[in-house]
C-alpha cells in the first residue's frame, strides 16, 4: 500500500485561523509512503513542520521533491529536524535556472538575513539533485519531471509505483495564451505527466471570475483544472494550492459551483491538510490525528 498524506494545500501564503481550519493554511507540502517505508516529500512549503513533528527515525533516509523555489514552496526546509540531525540523510531534488544552480538557488533563501543557518551549515547528510525533463528511481518508485508553465523554472512529478501513479503539479497555469482550453494533448502543459494517473494532484486556485484578473500568474481556474484532468484521463483529482483569500466557505461554494453539475469521469476531492489517500484503494480520506487529540 502506498500512501499519500497532505501536510499543506495552501497557495501562496500561509493562512491561519479559524475560517481556514476545514482546508488548513499551510503551504505545500504532501508526504509519499511506500509499501517498503521510502519516504517522499514533494515540496517544503510550511506544511513541512508538521510533518517533521512525525519523524520518529532521525537517521532515515528522506527525499525531498521541490517543484520550483517560490517561498510558499519552501519556508518549511528550516523547520524540518533531520536537516540538523547529523544521522539523517536528506536527498533534494529542484530545478536550477538558467544563471544559477539549484545550491545556489536554496542558499538565497537558507543564509541570513533570510533563515539564520546557511544551506551549507546544516549537518545532515545532505545531497542536491537538478531536474528538468528527467527520470530517476527513489525506492519502489519511478519519477518523471518536466518543465510545466508556472512563473520561473517549475517542475511537475509523475511518480509510479506498483500501486498505481500520481501526478503532483501544485503550481500550474496550462490555460495560459489557449483561447479554447484544452488544445490537443501534445500541446498541454503537462499532460504527459498527467496521463492516466490515478491520483492528480493540481493546482485549482481560481474561480473564473478571479482567473480573468490574474491571467500570468501562474495558476489555474478550478474549471480548467477539470478540463485538464478530463483530458488526461485521471481517475482521482485533488484541487490543490487553494487560494489564500479564500475561507473554507469560500471554498466550499467554489466546488460545488464547479462540480456540482458537471458529469465527471473521475472522482474530485478538494484537499484538505491531514488527509490521507490510499493507493490502491482509492476511496479514503482519513483525517490523521492532530498530537493534541485523541
Ligand atoms: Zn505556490
Ligand atoms: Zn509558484
Amino acid at each position: 500500500m502506498t500512501t499519500i498524506t497532505i501536510w499543506g494545500c495552501r497557495g501562496s501564503l500561509a493562512t491561519p485561523g479559524a475560517e481556514f481550519d476545514k482546508y488548513g493554511g499551510n503551504t505545500s507540502c504532501v508526504q509519499i509512503t511506500g509499501n517498503d517505508g521510502t519516504i517522499l516529500i514533494l515540496d517544503a512549503g510550511t506544511g513541512l513542520s508538521d510533518l517533521g513533528k512525525t519523524v520518529k527515525e532521525p537517521s532515515k533516509k528522506y527525499n525531498l521533491l521541490l517543484t520550483h523555489l517560490h517561498m510558499d514552496h519552501i519556508q518549511g526546509m528550516g523547520f524540518f529536524p533531520p536537516f540538523f540531525n547529523p544521522e539523517a540523510e536528506v536527498n533534494i531534488w529542484g530545478p536550477s535556472s538558467t544563471t544559477m544552480n539549484l545550491r545556489t538557488r536554496l542558499t538565497r533563501y537558507m543564509s541570513p538575513p533570510l533563515f539564520p543557518v546557511t544551506l551549507r551549515d546544516l549537518p545532515c547528510k545532505l545531497t542536491l539533485n537538478e531536474v528538468h525533463h528527467d527520470s530517476f528511481k527513489i525506492g519502489p518508485f519511478k519519477i518523471s519531471s518536466d518543465l510545466i508553465g508556472h512563473v520561473g523554472p517549475t517542475v511537475g512529478y509523475r511518480i509510479e509505483c506498483a500501486d498505481g501513479v500520481i501526478t503532483y503539479i501544485p503550481d500550474h497555469e496550462p490555460a495560459l495564451g489557449v483561447v479554447n482550453f484544452p488544445l490537443e494533448r501534445q500541446w498541454t502543459s503537462g499532460s504527459a505527466l498527467a496521463a492516466n494517473a490515478d491520483i492528480l494532484i493540481h493546482d485549482a486556485q481560481y474561480s473564473d471570475k478571479e482567473y480573468n484578473k490574474c491571467q500570468g500568474w501562474g495558476h489555474s481556474a478550478f474549471n480548467d483544472t477539470l478540463k485538464f484532468a478530463a483530458q488526461a484521463r485521471v481517475k482521482h483529482l485533488i484541487p490543490f494550492h487553494h487560494d489564500p483569500s479564500h475561507t473554507d466557505d469560500n471554498l466550499d461554494q467554489l466546488i460545488s459551483e464547479t462540480v456540482g453539475s458537471q458529469k465527471l469521469e473521475f472522482k474530485v476531492t478538494a484537499a484538505r491538510e491531514r488527509a490521507v489517500f490510499k493507493l490502491p484503494v482509492l476511496n479514503t480520506q482519513d483525517p490523521v490525528k492532530k498530537p493534541n487529540q485523541e
